[in-house]
Parts: structure tokens; sequence; C-alpha cells
């Protein structure tokens, strides 16, 4: 809906506006009157436009597309939208990067979300991914320290190498992010050109009640490109809408980008005695345990009519699941599916679910849930409780997810490590299939930041998580930071 036709201008009650140039004043060149309202108006909606920016991802771009089903998957999953082979289903996904401000460049190095949304017709699915497969840290309790480290030091106002390297040298579990972060796909060269993960392990179910894990690959169909850290640093000052620009432009063109959809299956019961905790967000399932299966394509084919409608406002929450998918025991996604729902209420509103891009699109919302800011009256005079005896909303008796079996007291401990599990083990895969010359660029994009550090304690523990992924990663890269250093 566009509210933008030829005709006289209005106030925002529906008056024409006689004059847009020049307040009413009491007399020539007296003071302005009060009773101008199109002025008070005008001013008061601008004092208003912004709405609180995310604390992290608050720089992003979206798209509108198409996700198609290209083979049977109800062997481990019963979600309507994944029953047919053939089956297409409305997505929006918004891309973004995590620690810049709202006004901030796309050419940075940093993980980008993949926030996926599914319009699904058992409601909105949201898989709130990122384009690497794991992350920095494994307890939700760790996220706000965690970003304090990457966001606006309270004293100096910018980003600290200290804080940065503090916290990762005293987390170890981040090592496996941040050499991944640290290499090549660290700067992808645009949003069409990274991949997309879903990274937490997610239940599926079937028909039969027969529970699944899972992990959600989303291979690009561009391939792989990244930007140099030089490449960056100019692009970022050149263009700092490049990613936002890119991704417009090829829909614009019709150069549709789109992504292979893959998922790793692993059977409930595997999950106890596999080598690696599968719920630990900071490790893969290697692909020889876990062969990626093809699922699906997605395709981005329409570009946003208003930015802030339907980007800034779009919501996502890893909570949004549907019939056949659940959460995992995962420590961190279980803390986002709490944290998601929260940073929306707050930032958008209670009745965010309102708005074009985030209502489901085939399904009838049926809630006692009721008013609020910016309630739309969509329940009219209905009842707005239960139980009651005028009919409405009743509730199924079937859970979306299959339980999952617990056990022992409750405690505060690390999650479970299994038999080849540690905070370095993946990292130094990783290290290791990097060609040389990757290898070099990571090493130095790696010590030209561990030597702004003001410490050596600081920097010498931030060195010892790469030495003990890889002892030729640790020596090279203790060379370069003490080249740099002096
Ligand atoms: P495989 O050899 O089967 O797969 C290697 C994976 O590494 C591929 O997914 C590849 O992505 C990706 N990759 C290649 N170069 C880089 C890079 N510079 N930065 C990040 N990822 C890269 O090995 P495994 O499955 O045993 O995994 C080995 C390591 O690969 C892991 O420790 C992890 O760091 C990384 N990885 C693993 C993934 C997984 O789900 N198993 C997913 C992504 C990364 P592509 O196919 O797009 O080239």
């Amino acid at each position: 809906m566009t509210v933008s036709e030829t005709g006289p201008l209005t106030t925002e009650a529906g008056a024409p506006v006689a004059d847009n140039q020049n307040s009413e004043t009491a007399g020539l060149g007296g003071p302005v009157l009060i009773q101008t309202q199109h002025l008070i108006e005008k001013l008061a909606h601008f004092n208003r436009e912004r709405i609180p920016e995310r604390i992290v991802h608050a720089r992003g771009a979206g798209a509108y597309g198409t996700f198609t089903l290209t083979r049977d998957v109800s062997q481990w999953t019963r979600a309507a939208f994944l029953s047919e082979a053939g089956k297409q289903t409305e997505v929006f996904l918004r891309f973004s990067t995590v620690a810049g401000n709202l006004g901030s460049a796309d050419a940075v190095r940093d993980p980008r979300g993949f926030a996926l949304k599914f319009y699904t017709e058992e409601g909105n699915y949201d898989l709130v991914g990122n384009n690497t497969p794991v992350f920095f840290i494994k307890d939700a309790l760790k996220f706000p320290d965690f970003i304090h480290t990457q966001k606006r030091d309270p004293y100096s106002g910018s980003q600290e190498a200290d804080n940065v390297w503090d916290f990762w040298g005293l987390s170890p579990e981040s090592t496996h992010q941040v050499t991944w972060l640290f290499g090549d796909r660290g700067i992808p060269a645009s949003y069409r050109h990274m991949n997309g993960y879903g990274s937490h392990t997610y239940q599926w179910s079937n028909e039969a009640g027969e529970a699944f894990w899972v992990k959600y690959h989303f291979k690009t169909d561009q391939g792989i490109k990244n930007l140099t850290q030089a490449e960056a640093n100019l692009l970022a000052g050149e263009d700092p809408d490049s990613h936002q620009r890119d991704l417009r432009e090829a829909i614009e063109r019709g150069e549709f980008p789109s992504w292979t959809v893959q998922v790793q299956i692993m059977p409930a019961a595997d999950a106890a005695t596999y080598r690696f905790n599968p719920f630990d967000l900071t490790k893969v399932w290697p692909h020889a345990d876990y062969p990626p299966i093809e699922i699906g394509r997605l395709e981005l084919n329409r570009n946003p009519e208003n930015i802030f409608a339907e980007v800034e406002q779009s919501i996502f929450s890893p909570a949004h699941l549907v019939p056949g998918i659940g959460p995992s025991p995962d420590k961190m996604l279980q803390g986002r599916l709490f944290a998601y729902g929260d940073a929306h209420r707050y930032r958008v509103g209670i009745n965010a679910d309102h708005l074009p891009v985030n209502r489901p699109h085939a399904t009838t919302v049926r809630t006692h849930s009721r008013d609020g800011a910016l309630y739309d009256g969509r329940h009219g005079g209905a009842k707005n409780y239960e139980p009651n005896s005028f009919g409405g909303p009743f509730e199924t008796g079937r859970p979306l997810w299959e339980p999952s079996e617990v056990s022992g007291t409750t405690q505060y401990s690390a999650a479970p490590t299994h038999a080849e599990d540690n905070d370095f083990v993946q990292a130094g895969t990783l290290y290791r299939l990097m060609p040389e010359d990757e290898k070099g660029r990571l090493i130095d994009n790696l010590a030209g930041f561990i030597a702004k550090v003001s410490r050596d304690d600081i920097a010498e523990r931030a060195v010892n998580n790469f030495r003990q992924a890889d002892p030729d990663f640790g020596k090279r890269l203790e060379a370069a930071v003490q080249a740099l250093r002096g």
C-alpha cells in the first residue's frame, strides 16, 4: 500500500493543508502561532521517526523470495511447508552485520546475520541464522559481556582491541569462530556471495513422533567471494552501503540470488554418544559424520518498498517454530528463544506481529491476547478468555515438537563435553584446511589486531589459544605479533 498519490496535502487527521512553506504568524514577521497544527505535527512526527536500533544486528538489508522444497523430507519432519517436493513457501530474509550501529559500513570484518522468515501455512517459521556455522560462546549468559567487548568502550567511546582480545583470550571456546572470522570468509564481498547457516541444532519430528536433530546449510549459488582487509577498508569508506546496494540492484536487474539448501540429520539416539556435543554452538558436525543432504532452493526476488517498515520493523525469533520443528538443549539457543521476542517487544512494540512484514500469511492468528499500543482491533467483539461457552479458539493437544529426555539435579555447569570435545580441536581443523595463502592472510589479520592491545598478558593469552589449536598456527602468529609489537 502506498499513500503518495497526487492530491491535496493533508494533516495527519486528513484536513487539507493550505501552506507547506510558511508557518502562521501573529502579524507580518511576528512570532509563530501554536495553532499552526501542521507545523506542530510535522516537528512532533519527525522527532519520533526513529525506534531503538537493534543492540546487535542493527545494520541490515532485506528482501523477499521463495523457498522451493526439492525433495521429500517427510521421513524426518511433519512440517507442512516441508511436506512434498516442489512445494513453494514465501520468505523474507534480513542480512546484517553484528557489531556496527545502524549507519555503519557494510564492508567490515564481522559475522553476518542470515535471518529467514518462512511464511508457512502453519504460521511463521523463523530460522535466525548467520553466515558462519559456529559462534563465539556456548551459553547465552555470556552474551551481554561478549557484545560489550565488541561495541563501544564506556570511557573511550570506541571499540577497543584490549576489550575484544581480553574477552576472547579468556573465553577459549571462541577460538574456532575467531579463526573463521579472521580468515577470508570474515569479510564477504556481498550478501549474495556468502553461505548461510542455521548454526544451532534443532529438532525435527515426523508424523509418527520420531525425533531427529538437524542442522541447516544455505550454500550460495553465486559462489563464495570475499574482500581482503585492504579492499574492505577502501570500500567501507567509498560506499558504506555497498552490501545493501548490491542486493537491491541485483534484484532490480532480475539477477535473483539463490542458495542451495542442505540439512545434516542426526538420529536422536546418536546424540548421547556422538564424539562432539551436538548442541555445542562452537562446533560443527563434520560432513564426513553427517553428510549434507540437499532439500531445496532459496531465491530472493523482490525488494522491500519501504526499508523502515519492512526491514527495520521486521522481527525474527528462533521461538517462532511450526509443528514438526523444535528447539534443542543448545544453551545459546535457549537464551535466544527468550531474548529475540523480548528485544522486539521493547524495540517495535507488543503488536509488532500486526505489521505486514511480520504477519503470518496463510494462517489465522487466534489468540486471547488483546490491546496494547497500536492494537488494530482485529478481534472485534470476540470473547477474550478461555475456557468460555461462546466458541472461539481451541487447543490442539499436540505439541509442536517431541519430548526430550533429561536427568539429574539442577546445577550451574558447562554443557557436557563428549569424547573429542575441547575448545581448540575444530579451530585446528579449519586452520589446516585453509590453503597456504589464506593462512598467511589469517595470520596477518589476527596479528594486526592483536598487536593493538596495550598489555602483553592479553596478547599472549590470545596467541596461546591459537597455539593450542595448531602449533604451526601459534608459532606463526606469535612471530607476526612480536614483529608488530617490537
Ligand atoms: P569438510 O572438508 O567436509 O568441509 C569443509 C568446510 O569448510 C566446507 O563447508 C567449506 O565450505 C568450509 N570452508 C572452506 N574454507 C573455509 C574458510 N576459509 N572459512 C570457513 N569455512 C571454510 O570438513 P568438515 O565438515 O570436517 O569441517 C572442517 C572444518 O570446516 C570445520 O572445523 C569448520 O571450521 C569448517 N566448516 C565446517 C562446516 C560443517 O558444517 N561441517 C561448515 C562450514 C565450515 P564450502 O563448501 O562452502 O567451500
